[in-house]
Order: structure tokens, then C-alpha cells, then sequence
């Protein structure tokens, strides 16, 4: 219809071959020459454009435009780029080698690799606020890291190495004062391979007291909620007391309440906003600017890609740690096999599995997914409550009891094998790993007794697992049942069992054996519980706290820091692994929880809440604070997956990592992990450069071992910047980390030397104070 009113089919198209001949007319004027690779080609691309113009186009944009809509056509934009940035790189490269064919061969990559395109900020002011609100900023931030530098120092926890070369300028102490510890390079070839060699014996084999190392005699007892070490059996006496640094609950309260300040004063949350802001930018423009490289980088390095690196689930829970199919099926077969079994006892009788389900009124044929009803839904979003119920299979608190618990009448049997055959599967599938949580409760003080028997008795073991151990915050729920006096009484259960094995290992050889393959500690529960108390020196000293209320968040948390401070002290003395404190923190519930983190973990799990905190997410970026992330179970409990802040997280430089939480509850497939990457890499578009790199932060702030690390990500996985970094195991371009690093340190630079700037100027102006007053005074 259209074409007839505009003529009709016998208007003649355009004919291009007639139109456009030559070099165009308006560029013969230029001075310069600005001759491109398209000259002589106009005709073509023209002509192009003109029948594209006339057939019914395939495509759904213009020519014109650019693709942003269309993922084939910028697939093909992409391709087209790709292969033209390797054929340059391949040029660049042959150029290069002959000029240093000569010397530096080894260095040629690494020069290669610092080749990518930089956004630089120049000017006076580079920030954007006045020079006094830098200052101002400046000052609190530092003096937020500090904090957090001396509590990590204080109980053997790590702290961002770049970060602490730069407070390092600003401090009085010498480097060797602030517990600066040196880790040995792992001695291995850089072509070792990326499996770490393990041994064949199992660790739980060697389970003979005998050769366990010998007892150290110490005497021990907690004084106000922390556990003190005597060199006597005979506590009683002070002066064998031993000299182990114990964090301060004055300066600790002290020091919240600078933060708290901090965090909420204006000009340094527009400050710490503003950077946050450009730093995303800046990602921006760089990914922008080097995507290309970054992709053809990953593509020239042989074998290696997204599926062959190493990922670490960060934060998953055992009790939920396979999915419902798995679950279910599971309990198909023990009640096919073990029908007979005794498995619980109810009222003092004996009942087998086959009672159970009688009582119940299921059959095998019964169970399906839909019965087991395990799964995360709908309802379960903002209600903690309800997500909690969905623990139980088939709302039954028994079935929980039998198949998901390592202390019940058949010993945690089904626990361990389910657990097991997860394991398998991690093995299975080679790359990989997860950091199982098992909970201690602190209401007995055989509890980890117990649980070390069930590890190493059913041989729960696994070289793609490490284990942490979870304190769910319920006291207030033991103490209104009357099986806790007091607060101090929890802490003892937890703690003493710990210093004891470590004092004599042979007096509890399974836990010692197990503790081996204990990263360290996690705090759980539901954030947005109301806190009825503020921990502040009025608070209560543990042994006191006898209310049926629960200590608030910070409380926990703090007396958690001090017994690991001086149990991991203890252990250090005897050559022992010390432990880290890795708690769920700001999923919900107030902010404080977050600051909270912040001084006392090394890294944390959620930090939801971040996104809300300029402030703190800009101290959580500059000590690089690990942060285990699940969107998934974020999704179905406290906030939908569009509006999660991870890819905000990421683009900022701050060290995200991708978890699973509970695939029982919120994931379908057999590989939850990958589910997990599969999901966010299709939601937010994430590149195969985002996707190795989320992967490689996951294994950094992993609690696997130093060497089984080097293995991972290259044996000099600890130094700074694109030297850390091997692109051959990580699949990381150099250019992503060098420009990681570079971003972090000027930022550092910014801060430190504004501070720095104003110490000079007092310096002078008190030279000038003098001056004056002594010529005043002639
Ligand atoms: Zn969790």
C-alpha cells in the first residue's frame, strides 16, 4: 500500500553503483590525512545499506543502529570484533618479540598483558566535594581500616595486603609490630599442574591417640564470657596465667561507636557515595574500552575455560546441601533397604522405619517432590518462619530428625551417606567445591564430641570439602526450656571443648582429627529478629545475662572473636591451623550487624544490606572484605533477584563471590553451583571475564589451604596485582586484575594522601604559629 502512494513500483530504488564513486567530496578539504580502512570500500558498504534498505530485512534493527536488542546481531558484532582484536594482538605481539627477543623474555606476557586502555581523572580536585569534606572523609576512613586492621591482626585473621601497605605510611608502629605475617610461597614449578597431589590414605585412618602430640598440662577457665589459660592445672593461681592477647570490651565498644558515627555522618556518606558511584563508571568505561582484549586474552590461553576452573560454594548449609530430587530418592531407597531398622524412639518405645511412615500414613509410592514440600516458594518471602518450616520433609520435624541430623538413634548414619554422596558428586565433576556449615548449638558440652565421632566413624570426608562450624544465635529459645543457666554457660560449650583438644589432643583424638578440616566459624540465624538490647557497657557481662532475652547480634559475635582471638594463639604456639570467623551478616535486620562484620570477621556471607550503607560498602571495598553472595536464596527470602546488588558489587571491584546457601530449598539440578553462575550470568549478562572472576574470588576467600590455593590459582596467588594471578589456571586476564589493582590502589592514594597533605599543613602551620609568635613577641 505504501510504496503505491509514494509512486508505485516503477519508482526506481537507488542505485549506488552511480552515486557514490570515489573518495567523498567533504573529506578532500581536510589538512590531515584521514585516509581509514573503509576508503574505497564506501561503495560497498553503501550499496549494502541500500538493498538491506529494500529486501524485507531478516534482522530486527537497522543497519544504523546499534544492536542492543538483538543478541544474534551482537554475537556476530562481537565475533567480527574479536577476531579482529586477536589478528591485532598477534601483530602487536610479533612486534614486540623483536624488540625484546633479546632480553626479558619471560616478562614479554606480563608487559603484553599491562597493554589495555586507561581512564584517567586529571585536575586539581578529582573527587568532586571541597577539600575540607575529602579531608574529613579521608581521616574516618582511615581510621576505620585501622580498626579493622588491628582486630584482624589481633586473632590471626587476614587483611587486604595492598590496603595495609598503604595505612602502612600513615603509621607510627613498625610493619613487623602490626603482625604482618609472611605465608611462604608453596614450592612448585609454574607448570605444575592444577590438581594439588593429595594422599591416599584417608585422615580419619589415623585415628591413634598415641601418636597424637603430647599434652601441655594447662589449666583452663572463662572469666567474663572468655576463656583464660593457665599454665597450671590449679586455676586458681593468677601468676601462671598465660600471656595471650585478649581483645578489650572497652575499646571494643569504643571502637563500634566510631564506626557507628562514621557511617551515618553526611558529608562522608556523600563522599564514600560519589566513589562508589565513579568507581562503577570507571568499570564502565573500562570493560568498554578492553572487553575485547579481556575475551581474546581468555581465548588464547589452551584447555582452560569457565567449566576448568576452580569455584568454591562459599557458603552452603549440610543440612541442605543436596536438592529435593536427590532427598527424596534418597529416601526412597532407605525405605526400600532398612524397613526393619530402629531409627527413632518416641516416648521411650523403639520405632522402626516402617512405624514411622505407618504413623504417618505414607507409602514409598506416596513420596514425591510435591510431598516432601522442602522446596523455597513463594511464601517464604519476608517470612524467615515459614522458610524455616520448610527444613522439616513433608512438614514432619521426625523426618529432619532420621535423615538430616549427625546426632540421632542410627548415629547420623543417612546424614553421613547423603552427605557423601554430594561429596561424590564435587568430586565427580573435579572443579567443584563447597564449604560445608554443621551447626554447634552450645547447649551440651559433649556437642562437638559427638560430631567429630560422626565424621570420622562414617569417614565424612572429602578433598573438595572443607567444613565450617555455624552457632545459631538461639539462646533465648535453651534458656526460656531451662537447659542454659546463663549466656557464659553457652559459650563454654562452644569453646572449651576446643581449647581442651588443643591443650591435649589424644583427650578428644576425633576431634582433633576433624578440627583439621575446620576452616573456622559462622553465626546464622534470622537477621530481622527485633534486638531488644544495644550492646554497650551497661550490657551484662555473659556470666549475668540470665534474661530470657537473646543477646543482640554484636554480642554474639564479639565474645565468638575473643575466645577464637585466644584460641587461635593457643594453637599457633603448637603449630595448629587457626580458625576465621565467617558469619552471615547483613541479609537483614539493622546496619549494625555490618559494622559489626567489619571489625570482627574476615569475611561474611549476604552483606545485602551494603547497598543501602554507602559508607560501609566503601569500607568493605578498600579492605577487600570477601562477601559469599546468594541471590537465588535472596530471591525467595528477603529480595528479588532484579534487584540484588551483586553486579553493582562486582563492578565496583568489591570481592564478590557466588554461593548456593540451600539447594535443597532453592535450587533443581545436581550441580547447584553451576545453577547458581547459570542464572546470574544470563540475568545480568555477565562476561565470561565476570564469570572467572567471580569464580577465582570464590577460591581467595575459600578457607582451603595455602598450597591446595597455589595449586589453584598459581603459586604466587599472594602477591599484589596481575603478578598474582595465572591466567593458565584461573582463566582471569591479566588486564581485569591489573586493572582491579590499579583502581584499588589509587583509591588508597586518594585517601592516604589527603591525609598525609593535611598532616604536612598542620606541620607547617605550627611552624608559622611559631614564627609569628615569636615575632609577636619582638
Ligand atoms: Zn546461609
Amino acid at each position: 500500500m505504501a510504496s503505491e502512494l509514494h509512486g508505485g513500483p516503477r519508482s526506481r530504488p537507488l542505485q549506488s553503483a552511480r552515486s557514490l564513486p570515489g573518495t567523498p567530496h567533504c573529506l578532500k578539504h581536510f589538512p590531515v590525512d584521514l585516509r581509514t580502512s573503509m576508503d574505497g570500500k564506501y561503495k560497498e558498504i553503501a550499496e549494502e545499506l541500500f538493498s538491506r534498505s529494500l529486501a524485507e530485512s531478516e534482522m530486527r534493527s537497522a543497519p544504523y543502529e546499534f544492536p542492543e536488542d538483538s543478541p544474534i546481531e551482537q554475537l556476530e558484532e562481537r565475533r567480527q570484533r574479536l577476531e579482529r582484536q586477536i589478528s591485532q594482538d598477534v601483530k602487536l605481539f610479533k612486534e614486540q618479540s623483536e624488540d625484546l627477543v633479546d632480553h626479558l623474555p619471560k616478562e614479554r606476557d606480563v608487559l603484553l598483558e599491562r597493554e589495555f586502555q586507561r581512564v584517567s581523572i586529571s585536575g586539581e580536585e578529582k573527587c568532586g566535594v571541597p577539600f575540607t569534606d575529602l579531608l574529613d572523609a579521608a581521616k574516618s576512613v582511615v581510621k576505620a581500616l585501622f580498626i579493622r586492621e588491628k582486630y584482624m591482626g589481633l586473632s590471626l585473621q587476614s587483611f587486604c595486603k595492598s590496603t595495609s601497605r598503604f595505612l602502612q605510611v600513615l603509621s607510627e608502629k613498625p610493619l613487623e609490630m602490626r603482625f604482618y605475617e609472611e605465608i611462604p610461597e608453596t614450592p612448585m614449578a609454574a607448570d605444575a599442574p592444577v590438581h594439588p597431589p593429595f594422599t591416599d590414605q584417608h585422615p580419619y585412618e589415623k585415628c591413634d591417640p598415641e601418636s597424637m602430640p603430647s599434652s601441655l598440662g594447662f589449666g583452663l577457665k572463662m572469666v567474663n564470657g572468655v576463656i583464660h589459660v593457665y599454665t597450671k592445672q590449679d586455676v586458681t593461681d593468677k601468676s601462671t596465667e598465660l600471656d595471650l592477647p585478649y581483645p578489650d570490651l572497652q575499646e571494643f565498644i569504643a571502637d563500634m561507636n566510631v564506626l557507628m558515627a562514621l557511617i551515618i555522618n553526611g558529608p562522608i556518606k556523600s563522599f564514600c557515595y560519589r566513589r562508589l558511584q565513579y568507581l562503577s563508571s570507571k568499570f564502565q568505561m573500562h570493560v568498554l574500552l578492553n572487553e575485547m582484549k579481556e575475551l581474546a586474552a581468555q581465548k588464547k590461553v589452551p584447555h582452560r575455560d569457565f567449566y576448568n576452573i576452580r569455584k568454591v560454594d562459599t557458603h552452603i548449609h549440610a543440612s541442605s546441601c543436596m536438592n529435593q530430587k536427590h532427598l527424596l530418592r534418597f529416601i526412597k531407597r532407605a525405605m526400600k533397604k532398612h524397613l526393619e531398622e530402629i531409627v527413632h524412639v518416641e516416648k521411650g518405645k523403639e520405632q522402626t522405619l516402617k512405624e514411622v511412615f505407618e504413623t504417618m500414613n505414607l507409602t514409598a509410592y506416596d513420596l514425591s517432590v510435591d510431598t516432601l514440600d522442602v522446596h523455597a516458594d513463594r511464601n517464604t518471602f519476608h517470612r524467615f518462619d515459614k522458610f524455616n518450616a520448610k527444613y522439616n520433609p513433608i512438614g514432619e520435624s521426625i523426618l529432619r530428625e532420621i535423615f538430616i541430623k549427625t546426632d540421632n538413634r542410627v548415629s547420623g548414619k543417612y546424614f553421613a551417606h547423603i552427605i557423601k554422596e554430594v561429596m561424590f558428586d564435587l568430586e565427580e565433576s573435579k572443579y567443584q567445591n563447597a564449604e560445608l556449615r554443621l551447626s554447634i548449638y552450645g547447649r551440651a558440652w559433649d556437642e562437638w564430641d559427638k560430631l567429630a565421632k560422626w565424621a570420622v566413624s562414617h569417614k565424612v570426608h572429602s578433598n573438595n570439602v572443607r567444613w565450617l562450624v555455624q552457632v545459631p544465635r538461639l539462646f533465648d529459645v535453651y534458656r526460656t526450656k531451662k537447659q542454659l543457666a546463663n549466656f557464659q554457660e553457652m559459650l563454654e560449650n562452644i569453646f572449651l571443648p576446643l581449647f581442651e583438644v588443643t591443650i591435649h589432643p589424644a583427650s578428644h583424638p576425633e576431634l582433633h582429627l576433624f578440627l583439621e578440616h575446620v576452616d573456622g566459624f559462622d553465626s546464622v540465624d534470622d537477621e530481622s529478629k527485633p534486638e531488644h538490647h544495644i550492646f554497650n557497657l551497661d550490657s551484662p557481662l555473659p556470666g549475668n545475662w540470665v534474661e530470657e532475652d537473646n543477646p543482640p547480634y554484636s554480642y554474639y559475635l564479639y565474645y565468638m572473636y575473643a575466645n577464637m582471638t585466644v584460641l587461635n594463639h593457643l594453637r599457633r604456639k603448637r603449630g595448629f591451623h587457626t580458625f576465621v570467623l565467617r558469619p552471615h551478616c547483613g541479609e537483614a535486620g539493622p546496619i549494625h550487624h555490618l559494622v559489626s562484620g567489619f571489625m570482627l570477621s574476615e569475611n561474611i556471607s549476604h552483606g545485602l544490606l551494603l547497598r543501602k550503607a554507602p559508607v560501609l560498602q566503601y569500607l568493605y571495598y578498600l579492605a577487600q572484605i570477601g562477601i559469599a553472595m546468594s541471590p537465588l536464596s535472596n530471591n525467595s527470602l528477603f529480595l528479588s533477584y532484579h534487584r540484588n546488588p551483586l553486579p553493582e558489587y562486582l563492578s565496583r571491584g568489591l570481592i564478590v563471590s557466588l554461593s548456593t546457601d540451600d539447594p535443597l530449598q532453592f535450587h533443581f539440578t545436581k550441580e547447584p553451583l553451576m545453577e547458581e553462575y547459570s542464572i546470574a550470568t544470563q540475568v545480568w549478562k555477565l562476561s565470561s571475564c565476570d564469570m572467572c572472576e567471580l569464580a577465582r574470588n570464590s577460591v581467595l576467600m575459600s578457607g582451603f589451604s595455602h598450597k591446595v590455593k597455589s595449586y589453584w590459582l598459581g603459586p604466587h596467588y599472594l602477591k599484589e596485582g596481575p603478578e598474582g594471578n595465572d591466567i593458565r589456571r584461573t582463566n582471569v586476564p591479566g588486564i581485569r586484575v591489573a586493572y582491579r589493582h590499579e583502581t584499588l590502589c589509587q583509591e588508597l592514594m586518594l585517601i592516604t594522601q589527603a591525609v598525609q597533605t593535611e598532616e604536612l599543613e598542620t606541620i607547617q602551620e605550627e611552624d608559622s604559629l611559631t614564627m609569628s609568635s615569636s615575632l609577636g613577641a619582638r
